[in-house]
Formats: C-alpha cells, structure tokens, sequence
C-alpha cells in the first residue's frame, strides 16, 4: 500500500483554533476509512524567532498508508477540513497543506525541515523543491504555512524526540476557564519524573500544561515515551469534558532549533545559536530586571540578554565577571535603532570561571589593626596607633565565586518548546523504532487511575 504524508501549518490564530485539532480531527477521519498509520503524528516546533511565526510555530505531519483508491478522498477531505477550522478571517494566517507520497523523505527536504527549525527560509525554496520531488502543495491566502507543511514532512524526527499527549476540551468551552485539579497535575508530576517535563514551574508552583489562550486544548503533558504521557494523562482529572485526546510524537524539548556556530562574528539575526566567547562586558542590570552583559572572541563581539521570566538564569548570568569562559545559547535578535544585535539567552553554560581578586587594607604591623587608606597614593594610617605609611600596600586576595560551572537553563515557565530542559540530559533517544501503542488516540474521559 502506498505512503502518504501530509502536513500541515498555520491554520491558527491567537484568536481561534489550533493546527493539532486539526490533525487530531483527519487522524479519526483517517482511521475510519482503515488508513493506518506508520506514526504517531508529528508535531514539529519550527524556528521560533522568526518575526512572523504562528503563535506556537507548530507544523503536524500525518504518515499513513492506504489503498491508492483512497488518496484523492483523503487529499480532499483534508484540505476541507483546513479550510473549516483554520481562522481564515485573520490576517497573518496563510494555511498550507502538503501531501508527499512515498516511503522515504527525500534527503532535500530533510534539510529543507531542519533550515526551516534552525533558521529562515523562503516559500519560492519550499515551491521549487514540492516540484522536484512531485509533492502538491495547497494554500490559502498568503501560502505561508506551506514552508511549515513541508517541514513538517521533512522532519522525520530520527534523532532526539519526546512525546505530548494532547487533551481537547468540547467547543461549547471554548475560552472559558480551563478546569482541571490541580492537585492531581503535581501527583502526576510526581509519579511520572524525570520522564515527563514541564508539567509544573518549581519557582511559582504553577501548573504549565494547561495554555491559556481561546484553543481547544485542555492541556498537554510532555515525555519520553508514549506509555509514560498516556498514564500521566489518566493520572490528571480534568474537571470539565474531554473531546478527545492524541499522543504526537514531537521535537519538544531537544534543543533542535540550536546550531552550533564557529565564532561570534557567524551569529546572524533569526538564527538561534550555541557560540562560545569570553565575557567582555559585566552584567548589568536593566529596566524590567532583564541583565545585559556581553561576550567576545577573535572575530568579534555581542550582547546577551537574560530577560526577568527566565527566572535563575538571570540571576546566574548577573554573576558572571569579564574574563569567564561561557558558552550561551539562544534566539538572535536583529539590531534595532536602541539596541545591537543581541543573544536572547534561553541557556548559559559555565565553562570556566575566573579569580574573583578581592584587595583590602593592609593591617598595621605594629598594632594589628586594619588601616585606613589615605587617598590615592597617598598611603595608609593606623587609628588605633598612628601608625602611617605609603609602603604598604592593598593586600590581593581570591574569593570564593558564588558561581559554578555547568550549564543552567531558563524557569520552564519561560522555557520554550524546543528548549531541552535540564532533566532530559541524558534521556536523548537516537534512531529509536517507532512503534505505536494499542491506543494512542481516543475520546472522553479514560477512567481515572489513581495514583
Ligand atoms: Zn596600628
């Protein structure tokens, strides 16, 4: 039987919708008409610093295999249900929908996806290549969101990935309160780590799976495994009804939007990074609590910013001294009319941390006591003797740095989603078989298991 995937991407807005609705609506569509899937559909986080994202930047793939009289249907039925849930309305939302058959993803396309999560690309590039590999592509509006569809599809997550399970609320609560215990969130919590993320912000207690904007989604729990976010999602009792719920497999929380560059002068605007430099700068503090500092190397020089939300890592980053070696990683922000171009620091690495050098007063070597510095140059005097004298001198001493080296990582309430938390170092999977469990998708309410 024929392979098809297809993606898809910007169909929301902040106002309405949600693009993995969508596909969790084509994956009952799908099934119905015995389409199998050969993987859990793909959520696929893109670039989040490009300045005209979506709200989550959020591309979906679904992979299945069917009888080939089926194709044009499901082509049909998919763009139908695009253009009935995506907010048409809005201006900034450019639907696109990408179908790609066959077994194996192109190796240009592949690139394609993964310039697409790390840097900027262009529709003509994304047109071009849906020609070359006879792929279709439709789009409304603007067509932006083909580039996302096509990534989606490029993104075959071979490398590190996670899983969310989504959970969707009936439309008649749309925009209301989200209701949920809390309280069972932080026995989930609990129960699931390290191998579910971000359920919970350990600095306000808050709980982070729920989103909080007008979208169908009652919340998501992220792990690293399909059996591990379907049993935290049975531990969660929601307080309003469930629609339905699909498990997606993800590039959430593996750094995969991060590319190491040689040097500073190779950072350009919109390309999140992983450079190294020496700090050249200290950290200052700025209106709104953000800290500023900067870092250099041979090829030259560039501000880092870690802004109030990022929680610790700001206040790791106030610590730093010119002279320690760090390795930061972040979006890159353009140069504006006020500021250069600027590293916004998701993570810091501490690989080297200078002396702290510390100078006091000398003590008089007569009386012990510590002398009292007379002006510049002009020597010390004791109070207690009198004792005065310009050949003593500041006495050097190293202290203690309130600063370790190792790598920190932004609040998760301020993380982004393709941020690799701290608790998944470690965890990262490679090339592993992707298998799909009996029920990785389904409606209502599972019952309760209690912890
Ligand atoms: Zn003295």
């Amino acid at each position: 039987m024929p392979c098809l995937h297809i993606g898809l991407d910007d169909t929301d807005s902040p106002r309405k919708g949600c693009t993995t609705y969508i596909a969790a609506l084509l994956v009952e569509k799908l099934v119905k008409i015995n389409a199998k899937f050969i993987d859990y559909p793909n959520l696929i986080r893109l670039n989040p610093n490009v300045p005209w994202k979506t709200r989550g930047n959020g591309a979906l793939c679904l992979r299945i295999q069917l009888e080939k009289k089926l194709i044009d249907k499901v082509k049909e039925f998919a763009i139908d249900t695009v253009e009935e849930y995506s907010d048409l309305e809005y201006e900034g939302t450019d639907p696109g929908i990408v179908f790609f058959q066959g077994r194996k993803i192109p190796e240009e396309i592949r690139e394609f996806a993964k310039n697409t999560i790390q840097g900027v690309v262009k529709l003509e590039k994304a047109i071009n290549l849906i020609k070359k590999f006879k792929a279709e592509a439709f789009g409304f509006k603007k067509c932006r969101g083909i580039i996302g569809a096509l990534a989606a599809v490029g993104e075959t997550l071979d490398d590190d990935y996670t899983y969310e399970i989504i959970a969707y609320r009936v439309p008649e609560n749309y925009g209301k309160p989200r209701q949920i215990d809390e309280e069972s969130v932080r026995r989930m919590d609990e129960a699931t780590r390290p191998y579910t993320f971000n359920n919970v912000d350990p600095a306000t207690g808050r709980i982070l799976i729920t989103p909080r904007g007008p979208d169908p989604i009652l919340y998501g729990i992220r792990g690293e495994s399909p059996e591990v976010v379907k049993k935290a999602h049975e531990m969660v009792k929601a307080l309003e009804p469930i629609e339905r719920w699909v498990i997606f497999r993800t590039n959430h929380g593996t750094d995969a939007h991060l590319r190491r560059v040689q040097c500073i002068s190779m950072v350009r605007p919109y390309h999140p990074v992983i450079v190294r430099g020496i700090v050249s700068r200290q950290p200052r503090v700025i209106p709104r609590r953000h800290v500023i500092f900067a870092i250099k190397d041979e090829s030259g020089e560039i501000d880092c910013a870690a802004y109030e939300p990022t929680g610790n890592l700001r206040k790791i980053a106030r610590k730093l001294m010119v002279g320690d070696l760090v390795e930061v990683y972040g979006g890159v922000r353009p140069p504006s009319e006020k500021n250069p171009l600027t590293i916004n620091l998701e993570k810091l690495k501490i690989l080297k941390l200078v002396p702290k050098i510390v100078y006091v007063n000398p003590l008089c070597p007569k009386c012990g006591k510590r002398m009292k510095s007379m002006g510049a140059g002009k020597g010390f005097r004791c109070e207690k003797c009198g004792f005065r004298s310009r050949e003593v001198k500041k006495i050097a001493f190293e202290e203690e740095r309130d600063l370790k080296e190792g790598i920190y990582v932004s609040d998760p309430r301020s993380e982004r989603h393709l941020t690799k938390p701290l608790q998944r170092y470690g965890l990262e999977k490679k090339r592993a078989e992707v298998k799909l469990i009996d029920e990785w998708f389904g409606y209502g309410r599972s019952n309760l298991v209690e912890p």
